[in-house]
């Protein structure tokens, strides 16, 4: 007689029910999803299927780093390990469900010590979920670290992991103290105790109630059942009606699938000639990503923790314009939903996107630094998002700092961003003997020096570094000098995209009329243009 499993062992009508409500909770579920779907493309079109080999690969290889591995939870130890062990202890139970209906229905295989490694392993799952959800207690209501937005969700749902986890090991429990499958001569605990120490857990707990009746053991495990398939159950329902925090098991890798395939840094242009309107003033102007990047979000508050503006006082939070947007929209979700178009100040009370659910004194405090975007473990994308606002401040109201006001001017007027500098393009090339291209324009690759390193003090030693270094390589290379204008990218990032082309184009014109055809740049804002 070998070892084996039998599910649904004197569960009157278990499998009816578990699986009529299972279907529902299935069908609810797709409808959450395809509800929320629908608000989702309520926001403009935005092409994410290019290359789409590449965005597989990508997703693949992300999915295993990034996924399996928690490359980048793993970056901050106690919540990277809090996340692997609820992540890696869900999977294993997932799997073993999955290995259990199939070897029920479809061809049975475990059995024998099959079945006893994977009561193990099962455990092991089990074991490291509640340790993982402890973990998270300790940390979210005793630690409390600022960045953490403890709500009511956070509290259930660790709460239904916990005991779902937990009634579960009991049924363990209680199955091999009284289940005596066709073969057996009494229940595993008491016939065969080797087998049943491969599901330690279970033995640990059969042990305390072995000295019960009978009768006893048989309701316990029955009512247990019941309570763990109603509460599993119910948890599906909630997800799917508070479509919150564990919904980014679905959503973030969705959200993964179609991040940007742009180089860092690059933000999206905008189509001068065509465009009715310039930047988002409204939710439903964000594109379908913008938005599904919202759901994406888990509140986590890594980018918060990374924000040098959040870091240094400024009014910003990139965790909490994140979530602030996501609010702002499921408040607007029944009227995008029926109108797809309503202005900000419809029906009543409804809030502007920009001054009250963003102030502009949160957009104004980015320095579009990027380093949300390379913590976030699910690719949210916080950068678009403000430079959008702040273009529509921008182009549409006239609206933004004074300061940033006479960078965009002095770009305007004088070609650079250097406001009240002295110098020229050319004083840093004093004693370095570095032609021109006006001079001699067949050289092997334009220096492209850029407004800061020409013309800021400080920065001026990183052009003579580069020029010396080019020179001592031997590369022939020449600079553009008096003719080199800004390459538009502050005024893009003050979201003056207007300003910015105007330059790029100048820019291409001279690099063609030299038919320049290598680049070097020392800026990184030069080199993102
Ligand atoms: S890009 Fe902006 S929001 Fe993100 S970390 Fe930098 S300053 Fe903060
Ligand atoms: S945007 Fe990303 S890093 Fe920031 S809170 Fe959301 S999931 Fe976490």
């Amino acid at each position: 007689m070998e070892a084996f499993r039998e599910i649904f062992w004197n569960i009157a009508f278990g499998s009816l029910v578990l699986y009529t409500l299972g279907a529902a909770a299935l069908g609810i579920f797709i409808y959450a999803i395809y509800r929320r779907f629908r608000l989702w493309a309520v926001g403009k079109p935005d092409k994410r299927w290019d290359n789409p080999g590449k965005r597989i690969w990508d997703f693949i290889v992300v999915g295993i780093v990034d996924g399996l591995f928690h490359r980048r939870f793993f970056r901050e130890p106690y919540p990277g390990i809090i996340h692997f062990l609820i992540f890696a202890g869900a999977g294993v139970l997932l799997v073993g469900t999955a290995l259990d209906v199939i070897d029920h229905y479809v061809f049975h295989f475990i059995s024998g010590n099959v079945y006893l490694g994977l009561s193990f392993v099962l455990d092991m799952g089990g074991v490291m979920m509640l340790v993982g959800v402890v973990m998270a207690v300790i940390r979210r209501y005793i630690q409390k670290p600022e960045r953490l937005n403890t709500v009511l969700d956070n509290a259930v749902v660790l709460t239904l992991i916990f005991v779902v986890v937990i009634t579960g090991f009991f049924i363990e429990g209680f199955r091999m103290l009284i289940a005596t499958p066709e073969g057996l001569s009494q229940p595993e605990f008491y016939s065969h105790p080797e087998w049943a120490r491969w599901s330690f857990v279970g033995y640990f707990i059969a042990s305390f109630f072995a000295g019960l009746p009978e009768s006893a053991r048989l309701a316990w495990y029955i009512g247990l059942w019941w309570f763990h398939a109603a509460l599993a159950l119910g948890a599906i329902f909630y997800v799917c009606l508070s479509f919150d925090k564990l919904t980014h098991i679905i959503v973030s890798p969705v959200n993964v699938f179609f991040k940007s395939s742009r180089p860092k840094g690059a933000l999206t242009p905008i189509n001068i000639e065509e465009a009715e309107t310039f930047g988002v003033s409204k939710i439903e102007d964000f594109t379908w990503k913008q938005l599904l990047d919202l759901d994406a979000c888990t509140d986590c508050g890594r980018c918060q923790d990374r924000c040098p503006a959040y870091l240094t006082g400024k009014p910003l939070s990139p965790r909490k314009v994140i979530q602030d947007l996501k609010t702002h929209l499921l408040d607007r979700s029944s009227a995008l939903l029926v109108a797809k178009v309503a202005t900000p100040t419809d029906g009543g009370g409804v809030k502007s996107l920009i001054g009250e659910v963003i102030l502009e004194d949160e957009l104004w405090s980015c320095t579009t630094c990027r380093a949300c975007q390379e913590i976030c473990p699910v690719f949210v994308e916080h950068i678009d998002k403000i430079v959008d606002m702040r273009r529509n401040l921008v182009l549409e109201q006239a609206k933004l700092p004074e300061t940033g006001e006479a960078v965009l001017r002095c770009i305007e007027t004088r070609g650079h961003s250097c406001r009240g500098t002295t110098l020229t393009r050319t004083d840093w090339t004093s004693g370095l003997d570095i032609k021109l291209m006006s001079d001699d324009s067949n050289v092997e690759l334009l220096y492209y020096v850029g407004c800061a390193a020409a013309l800021e003090d400080r920065s001026m030693k990183v052009a003579v570094a580069m020029g010396k270094v080019l020179k001592a390589a031997g590369v022939k290379f020449a600079i553009l000098g008096p003719e080199e204008t800004c390459c538009g990218e502050p005024a893009r990032r003050l979201g003056n995209e207007y300003l910015f082309q105007m330059q790029a184009m100048k820019n291409i014109e001279l690099f063609r009329n030299y038919n320049i055809k290598r680049i070097v740049t020392t800026c990184p804002h030069c080199f993102n243009t």
